[in-house]
């Protein structure tokens, strides 16, 4: 076949992985060593864990390294950057695919240089584009650079999206598994724990996303990040619930069409399509058994869901409403994990944070970091003083 001899003539694409400790970094890892004529990693950063770093670096003789804040006592081999600045630098360098998977506002910075040196950007981390969707949007189209969707809503959205023309359009369906509290109790929410809300039903993801699918605060952030990533409106933008996780979004057509996507929920598939450009590479995730499965769809319960609805507001409301959320949203969560707050005290603290937050419009990058850091000043203050035993 032709398109296997043009497979082996093809030089590997250099990918630069931000964010390579985490869940998706070592899955992406994982797609890498499962080709390597087709992808060569030349520069990784991660967070803290200068370890888990180094023997990435060491597994794949990657090039350049660096750690954006090292816990203390942990001993830097020789080469490896340090610092915010270090891990931009290394999101600017000459490649042909960066894949942003440093969780939460921590990746912006990164993102931006990489966008600014007219690198092609695929993004795992949608609290980037939650934050500051117009201005990563402006930057990418003054480089003439790409953003690929990595996280597995929007990369069906991609899928049934190709070869379509935006006027075609008539909605965007997002699909929600509805998480572990989908059928429990309101009343007993006080009472969830940690380890209860890190049970996820379907997907296994880190700390970050899966508490954030227990509060469906995931799905809010994933609006904005649909808004932004496809040009759609926010009233064109739908969620619904399928426990699932089998059809991994939809999209409604003018003639009554719909196209969706399915899978079996592994985000390898969404990694190796953003890492590949788009092309399918083979036997990455086994193929979805439709025989016998029920693919049911539920609409969201609001009440139990408040989260959907303060994020699409906060969308619509735009400037920097959406970074206040996200801000707040990340310490109410680290504030959960580490029990300093209940489970229902999660989406309070996040709507309290929004109801009390100054209005930006047109935000510049200083603005947008104002209002992040103004955000996680007050959550945070907000959470002194309350306990929780969960
Ligand atoms: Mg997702």
């Amino acid at each position: 076949m032709t398109a296997t001899s043009a497979t082996s003539e093809r030089r590997p694409r250099r990918v630069v992985l931000l964010g390579a400790t985490g869940s998706i970094g070592r899955q992406c890892c994982d797609v890498i060593s499962r080709f390597p004529d087709r992808f060569e990693l030349v520069g990784v950063a991660a967070g803290s864990d200068v370890q888990a770093l180094t023997e990435v670096v060491d597994r794949f003789g990657v090039a350049r390294a660096a750690v954006v804040s090292p816990r203390a006592g942990q001993a830097l081999p020789a080469g490896m950057g340090v610092g915010l600045e270090a891990a931009c630098e290394l999101a600017a360098m000459e490649s042909d695919v960066v894949c942003v998977a440093i969780p939460g506002a921590a990746a912006l910075r990164p993102t931006l240089a990489a966008l600014d040196a007219g690198r092609t950007v695929a993004t795992a981390t949608k609290e980037v584009l939650v934050m500051a969707g117009e201005l990563v949007k402006s930057r990418a189209a003054a480089s003439g650079a790409r953003i690929l969707p990595v996280d597995s809503e929007h990369s069906a959205l991609w899928q049934c999206l190709r070869g379509e023309r935006a006027d075609s359009v008539r909605r965007l369906v997002l699909t929600a598994s509805g998480g572990p509290f989908r059928e429990r109790d309101p009343s007993t929410f006080p009472a969830v724990t940690v380890a209860e809300a890190l049970r996820h039903p379907t997907w296994t993801m880190g700390p970050k996303v899966t508490i954030d699918s227990a509060t469906m605060m995931n799905k809010g952030l994933e609006i904005i990040e649909a808004h932004f990533l496809f040009d759609v409106a926010y009233a064109d933008i739908g969620v619904v619930i399928h426990p699932l996780s089998i059809v991994h979004s939809f999209v409604e057509f003018i003639d009554g069409a719909v196209i969706a996507q399915l899978g079996v929920p592994d985000m390898r598939v969404p990694i190796a399509l953003a890492l590949a450009d788009g092309e399918r590479l083979p036997g990455i995730a086994a193929t979805v058994q439709l025989t016998g499965a029920s693919l049911d769809f539920f609409e969201v319960d609001s009440a139990r869901f408040p989260a959907v609805a303060l994020a699409r507001a906060a969308g619509e409301g735009g400037g920097v409403a959406p970074a206040v959320l996200n801000a707040a949203n990340e310490v109410a969560v680290a504030a959960f994990l580490e029990h300093r707050i209940g489970y229902d005290g999660i989406v309070a603290l996040v709507a309290d944070t929004v109801g009390a937050a100054p209005a930006a419009a047109a935000p510049s990058l200083a603005d947008i970091l104002d209002a992040d850091a103004w955000a996680r000043g007050f959550a945070t203050e907000h959470i002194s003083g309350a306990v929780s035993t969960a």
